[in-house]
C-alpha cells in the first residue's frame, strides 16, 4: 500500500465512523433491480437558493469495494475521496452551504438502493457522483511499479459526464453536466471521446453533447433513480499513465473542483 493510500484509508475511517448514510455503489448495476421512485414529480430543483440547495456530492465506490486500480495501484477511491471533498468545500465557500458530502462503505452492489436512498431521503435538490477513468480490461498492458507488475493504458485519457434519461429530471441533469463541461473545457481540458468507440463493447454510450463530452448511460442506479438531477463525473483516467500523476496534483485538482462549482453556480443562476 502506498503512503497516500494509508493517509486515505485513514482519513475515510474517522469519517465512516462519525458519519450516518454509510453506503456503497457500484457503477453499472441492473437498473431494473430496484424499485422505482416513489414520487413522481419531485421537488428538487423548482428554484435555486445557494443557502438552502441541497446538493450531495458523492463519492464513487467504497473503501471495500474501491472501483479501478490506477497505473500505479493506488484505489480509485482514494480518488474520488480527494476531489469530492475540495469539490464540497469550493461549493460551501461559493455560498452552497447545504453542500453534503456523501462517504459510504460496505460492498458494492447491496448498497445502492441505500446510497440512493441518502440522497431521497434528504431531499437532495442535485446528485453529484465523483469518480476517475479507466478502460476495459481486454485493453490492459503491463508495466512494472515499484517492483511489482503493474497494469496500464495510455491510449485514451480526459474526463467525461454522464446523465440518465430515466432521470425525471433528465433536461436539467443535461444542462448541469453541459454547463460544468462547459467549464471543464474552458479550462484547457478535453473530454474522453472513446465511449462512442466499438473497442468499448459494453461500455459504450450514446454521445449527447459532442463539445463538452456529456454521455447518456442509463443504466447507473445513481443517476435513474435519485429523484433530483443528477450527474456523473468521471474527472480522468488514473490507468492513464501521465494523466493519474495530474489527477493527483492539487493543480488539477484545484482546476477541476473550481470548473465543477463554477458549473453548479452557473446552474443555480439561470433557475
Ligand atoms: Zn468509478
Amino acid at each position: 500500500m502506498s503512503r497516500a493510500r494509508g493517509i486515505i484509508i485513514g482519513l475515510v475511517a474517522s469519517i465512516l465512523l462519525s458519519s450516518s448514510a454509510l453506503v456503497d455503489a457500484g457503477q453499472a448495476a441492473a437498473v431494473r433491480r430496484f424499485a422505482k421512485p416513489k414520487a413522481k414529480s419531485p421537488p428538487s430543483t423548482a428554484k435555486c437558493e445557494k443557502p438552502k440547495f441541497r446538493i450531495v456530492v458523492d463519492v464513487g465506490h467504497t473503501p471495500d469495494s474501491y472501483g479501478a486500480l490506477s497505473a500505479r495501484n493506488d484505489p480509485e477511491f482514494g480518488f474520488n475521496f480527494h476531489l469530492a471533498r475540495l469539490i464540497t468545500a469550493k461549493l460551501k465557500s461559493a455560498g452552497f452551504v447545504a453542500t453534503r458530502l456523501l462517504v459510504t462503505d460496505g460492498k458494492a452492489r447491496p448498497s445502492l438502493v441505500k446510497r440512493v436512498s441518502a440522497a431521497n431521503d434528504g431531499r437532495a435538490d442535485l446528485f453529484l457522483s465523483v469518480h476517475h477513468d479507466a478502460v476495459p480490461d481486454k485493453l490492459l498492458e503491463t508495466w512494472e511499479f515499484e517492483g511489482a507488475k503493474s497494469y496500464f493504458s495510455d491510449r485514451f485519457s480526459g474526463h467525461s459526464l454522464f446523465v440518465s434519461e430515466r432521470n425525471p429530471h433528465f433536461a436539467t441533469s443535461l444542462m448541469l453536466a453541459r454547463m460544468i463541461g462547459r467549464q471543464l473545457r474552458d479550462q484547457g481540458l478535453h473530454y474522453a471521446s472513446q465511449y462512442t468507440m466499438p473497442v468499448m463493447g459494453r461500455y459504450r454510450r450514446q454521445l449527447l453533447d459532442k463539445d463538452v463530452g456529456v454521455y447518456r448511460y442509463d443504466g447507473l442506479v445513481v443517476l435513474s433513480q435519485t429523484r433530483s438531477a443528477a450527474v456523473l463525473l468521471e474527472a480522468g483516467s488514473i490507468i492513464n499513465r501521465e494523466e493519474e500523476m495530474a489527477m493527483n496534483s492539487p493543480e488539477r485538482q484545484e482546476v477541476i473542483a473550481g470548473a465543477v462549482a463554477a458549473g453548479v453556480g452557473e446552474f443555480c443562476e439561470r433557475r
